[in-house]
């Protein structure tokens, strides 16, 4: 190959390179939240989605962070109800903040064990927790009512409010509040 030829690739590598790499790092949104759960002490910092991507080995990841803490039971979860929570952060200016996490998947043995642990847990018997399409959390710093009311004005689904126990119930089912 003449010089003059080489000398044009290498021209062309340099121009097309930075080019290629500008789009992938400013033009595809990275998705990242990050999780506290209270029962397990666990941590989790995860990009969960590129652009309009899920990532599935991130999203098994997220499943098993995510399982029933009293049985270790793990359940595939609507992957939506990741986007309601990183929209959810944005929309309370806490982006990249942590996410304590109260409560995940649910399986149908824990959802009955907490309906009867007391009269007035709130628990319903058909909790979408059993379908791994809601979570329970607090996000520090911020007042539980100022996340709910955030939550409501999403409308993605159900909101509802635990006072006493200071978390939030937010899911990817029908649109309600409690
Ligand atoms: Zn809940």
């Amino acid at each position: 190959m003449s010089r003059i030829i080489v000398r044009s690739f290498l021209g062309l590598f340099l121009i097309f390179v930075p080019a290629l790499q500008a789009l992938d790092s400013s033009e595809v949104q990275e998705y990242r939240l990050r999780f506290y759960h209270t029962h397990t002490g666990e941590r989790l910092d995860i990009v969960y989605r590129r652009g309009d991507s899920y990532l599935p080995e991130a999203l098994a990841e997220l499943d098993n962070f995510l399982r029933d803490h009293r049985t270790g039971t793990v359940h595939h979860f609507d992957p939506h109800l990741f986007d309601l929570l990183h929209e959810l952060t944005a929309s309370v200016h806490d982006v990249g903040g942590e996410i304590d996490v109260v409560c995940g998947y649910r399986t149908p043995w824990s959802n009955e064990f907490l309906r009867h642990r007391s009269a007035h847990t709130g628990v319903a018997q058909h909790s979408l927790h059993m379908e791994a399409e809601a979570i329970d959390i607090r996000l520090p710093g911020i007042p539980t009512a100022t996340v709910r009311d955030a939550a409501l004005k999403l409308g993605r689904g159900g909101v509802g409010y635990y006072r006493s126990s200071d978390f939030v119930h937010v899911d990817v089912g029908r649109v309600r509040r409690w």
